[in-house]
C-alpha cells in the first residue's frame, strides 16, 4: 500500500507551488523545497494540488504565476528574491499585478542590522530587497536579507469572478525559507485558512521487517481503525519502513494514539522511533540512558557506522572507538582476530565477524561492540559467498550474536543497508528485545 493522499477532506483550500530557478532545471540543485513544503503541509493536514518548477526566464515565471493565480486559493513562489540580476520574482510579480514597487524603510533597517551584526558593510545592491510590491506584507527573514512577501489579492484580477487568492513569495536558500515558512507563513495560513476539523498524524519508524510483512502483521490489529476512517500508509525506505497514521475529526488524536499503541503491541520489536528519528539516534540514546559504551569494528562498511553514530549530537558519551580493519593483517593486529581463523574460514565469515566484535569490545573495554565483514562487490565473490554477503556480530556481556545477510546492491547502498542492519541489531541487544530473524529486506 502506498501513502494515501487525503486532500478532499481539507477545507477546500487549493494550493499550488511554483519553484523558480534555472539551476533546478539544469539539474544543478535538487528541488528540496517541493518536498519540504509539501511534507510540512501534509504533516499539518493540508495538501498541495500542483507544483511546477520554472527557469528564471521572465516569460516562464510570469506565465507560471499567472496560471497559478488563475486557479488556486494559495500560490507559493520560491526563489528569486535576492539582489542579483537573475532574481526577478519581485519585479515580475509586481508587473503582472500592476503594482508599483515601494520602498519600505523598515526592511532596509533589518537588512542593515543583518550586515552590521556580522561586521560586514552593506552592499549597495541589497537596497532592491527593501523595494516591495505595494500592499505586500513583509515576512521577516531571520537568516538572510531578502524578506518574504505575502499579498492577499481580493479581488484577484487573474481569477474568474475575482475570487481571492493568497500569493506568498519566499527566498530560495533552504536555511532562510524553512524557518520563514514555519515562523511567518504557517501562523498566517492557520488564521486565514483554518482546518475544517482537527487533524492528527503519526509516523512510526521501523526496521527489520519488509513492508508487506509489516502490513500483514498490522492488518488485523488496525482493521477497526481503518474501517472507521483512519488512513494507514507504508513507505519503504532503505532498510526501514515508515508506518503512518492519519486521522481527522474530533477523535483524531485519540485514534492515532490508539493506532500507535496497537502497532507497538503487534510489532514493537521493530519500532525504533517516531517521525524523523534515525536508527543511529535510537542506538545512541538507548546506550546513553543505560550508560553503555559502544565500540565498532568495520571492514566492508569503511567506517559508515562510525560516521552515522557520530552524526548524533552527544555521541561522545556512547562511542568509545571504531576501527576500519580492511586488511586481514589489520584485523589480526588491531582486533586480535586469530590468523588461523582468517585462514580457515576466510575474512568474510561468521567466526571472523564474531572475533572482530569480541576483539573490539575487549580492546576498547566497551560494553557492546559491533563487528562487520562482508563482500561489497562487484568482485570478490567466493564459493558459497556471493557478492553482497555480510556477517554482522554484536558482542555484549551476555555473549555474541551473529547474523548473515545478503545485501546485493551498489557499494554505497550496500554500506548503508549493512549499517542499518548492524545498528538495528545492536539496538535490539541494548533494548534486550532479542534478535529478530535476520531476514531484513530493504
Ligand atoms: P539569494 O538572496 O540567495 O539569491 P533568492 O531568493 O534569490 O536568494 P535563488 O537565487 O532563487 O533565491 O536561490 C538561491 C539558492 O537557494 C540557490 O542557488 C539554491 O542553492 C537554493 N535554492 C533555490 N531554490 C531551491 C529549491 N527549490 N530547492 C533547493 N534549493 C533551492
Ligand atoms: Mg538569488
Amino acid at each position: 500500500m502506498a501513502f494515501v493522499l487525503f486532500g478532499s477532506t481539507v477545507a477546500g483550500v487549493t494550493t499550488e507551488i511554483i519553484n523558480t530557478g534555472s539551476e533546478l532545471l539544469l539539474g544543478r540543485v535538487l528541488n528540496t523545497h517541493q518536498q519540504w513544503i509539501c511534507r510540512t503541509l501534509a504533516d499539518r493536514g493540508r495538501t498541495v494540488e500542483r507544483q511546477v518548477a520554472v527557469t528564471d526566464e521572465p516569460t516562464a515565471l510570469v506565465a507560471a504565476v499567472r496560471e497559478g493565480l488563475s486557479r488556486a486559493d494559495w500560490v507559493i513562489v520560491t526563489g528569486g528574491l535576492g539582489p542579483t540580476c537573475d532574481d526577478r520574482t519581485r519585479d515580475l510579480v509586481a508587473g503582472l499585478l500592476g503594482r508599483r514597487l515601494v520602498h519600505r524603510p523598515e526592511v532596509e533597517v533589518q537588512i542593515r542590522a543583518y550586515f552590521e551584526g556580522r561586521g560586514r558593510p552593506v552592499p549597495a545592491r541589497t537596497r532592491v530587497e527593501s523595494m516591495v510590491p505595494e500592499g505586500a506584507e513583509v515576512l521577516v527573514n531571520r537568516h538572510g536579507t531578502a524578506p518574504g512577501l505575502a499579498l492577499w489579492l481580493e479581488p484577484n484580477p487573474l481569477r474568474e469572478g475575482g475570487r481571492a487568492s493568497w500569493l506568498v513569495m519566499l527566498p530560495g536558500p533552504p536555511r532562510e525559507l524553512r524557518p520563514m515558512f514555519l515562523g511567518e507563513v504557517m501562523p498566517r495560513l492557520e488564521a486565514r485558512f483554518p482546518l475544517a476539523e482537527p487533524f492528527a498524524c503519526r509516523t512510526l519508524k521501523t526496521t527489520g521487517l519488509g513492508e508487506s510483512y509489516m502490513e500483514e502483521r498490522l492488518e488485523g490489529p488496525l482493521r477497526g481503525l481503518v474501517e472507521a476512517g483512519m488512513d494507514l500508509g507504508f513507505c519503504a525506505r532503505v532498510g526501514e519502513v515508515d508506518v503512518r497514521f492519519v486521522a481527522r475529526g474530533p477523535d483524531a488524536a485519540a485514534v492515532v494514539a490508539e493506532a500507535e499503541r496497537r502497532t507497538r503491541e503487534a510489532a514493537g520489536e521493530h519500532v525504533f522511533g517516531v517521525e524523523d528519528e534515525t536508527l543511529e539516534l535510537a542506538l545512541v540514546e538507548a546506550c546513553k540512558v543505560r550508560g553503555l559504551r559502544l565500540a565498532l569494528a568495520e571492514s566492508c562498511t569503511g567506517g559508515h557506522v562510525a560516521n552515522r553514530v557520530t552524526n548524533v549530537p552527544g555521541a561522545s558519551a556512547v562511542l568509545h572507538s571504531g576501527w576500519v580493519t580492511y586488511a586481514n593483517e589489520a584485523k589480526e593486529r588491531e582486533l586480535g582476530v586469530p590468523a588461523a581463523l582468517l585462514g580457515e574460514h576466510g575474512a568474510v565469515s561468521e567466526p571472523v565477524a564474531r572475533a572482530m566484535a569480541e576483539g573490539a569490545r575487549r580492546m576498547a573495554g566497551a560494553d557492546i561492540a559491533i563487528g562487520i565483514t562482508g563482500i561489497a562487490g562487484p568482485s570478490g565473490a567466493v564459493e558459497g559467498k556471493p557478492v553482497g554477503t555480510v556477517f554482522i556480530a554484536v558482542a555484549h556481556a551476555g555473549g555474541t550474536s551473529v547474523a548473515r545477510h545478503l545485501n546485493a546492491f551498489d557499494r554505497e547502498t550496500f554500506k548503508y543497508v549493512t549499517a542499518q542492519q548492524a545498528m538495528a541489531m545492536a539496538l535490539r541487544v541494548v533494548l534486550g528485545v532479542g534478535l529478530v530473524d535476520a531476514g531484513t529486506r530493504s
